[in-house]
């Protein structure tokens, strides 16, 4: 079982962020956790707007409502059109337990994010919060350079490697209006239609 922070201030760290440094938790803000948009949403399929004005609440407010939705859902990472906000905004977070069972992993926001370099190969069950109980093994590049901004319009560019860079990735598609079920031929995208049927009745 993975702890995570818990109190107000913490979460506050979110919005306050000057680097991509700070501590996400569940605390008193459950409320936030927003539904998903399920395949076949029409709006997964819009090209999501660059963010132009940055260090405001409202951007402050979405990257701390996707944390806490992804938190929720157990998902690693979330893009914002998947909570109906057509804008470049993802957020991940991959948990990492240290000996006492904390979660020490790092939450990002990465704003307006671009990947300028990639290279390699990895491979992984891909899934998404918005194709919930389907997953289908993928390869994607192993190493991504990518160019992002913060919360307070900061550039910064960092290499990312395996299961991060592979989260990235799905994650960009997103803002693309891209998903990895959209290759599939109709006969098995009715399977996955079911498929997310029953596992949202079974999770209700
Ligand atoms: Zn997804």
């Amino acid at each position: 079982m993975i702890r995570h922070p818990k109190t107000s201030e913490e979460w506050g760290e979110v919005r306050k962020e000057l680097t991509v440094d700070g501590l996400v938790g569940m605390g008193s803000l459950l409320s936030s956790s927003l539904p998903i948009r399920i395949y076949p949403d029409p709006i997964l399929k819009k090209i999501s707007e660059p963010i132009e004005e940055f260090g405001t609440d409202e951007l402050g407010l979405l990257c701390e409502q996707m944390h806490i939705t992804m938190f929720v859902k157990h998902g690693i990472g979330l893009s914002a059109v998947q909570l109906g906000e057509l804008k470049r905004v993802i957020t991940m977070k991959i948990p990492e337990q240290d000996e006492a069972g904390y979660d020490v992993s790092r939450p990002y926001n990465f704003i307006n994010p671009e990947i300028r370099e990639s290279s390699g190969t990895f491979e992984f069950s891909e899934g998404c919060l918005s194709v919930p109980g389907y997953y289908e093994d993928r390869e994607r590049a192993n190493f991504i350079l990518l160019r992002f901004q913060t919360i307070n319009g900061d550039v910064l560019i960092k290499w990312f490697e395996g299961l991060e860079a592979f989260c990235i990735q799905h994650e960009l598609d997103h803002l693309d209006g891209k998903l990895f079920v959209d290759d599939l031929s109709p006969l098995k995208k009715d399977r996955v239609r079911k498929k997310i049927k029953n596992t949202l009745r079974r999770d209700k």
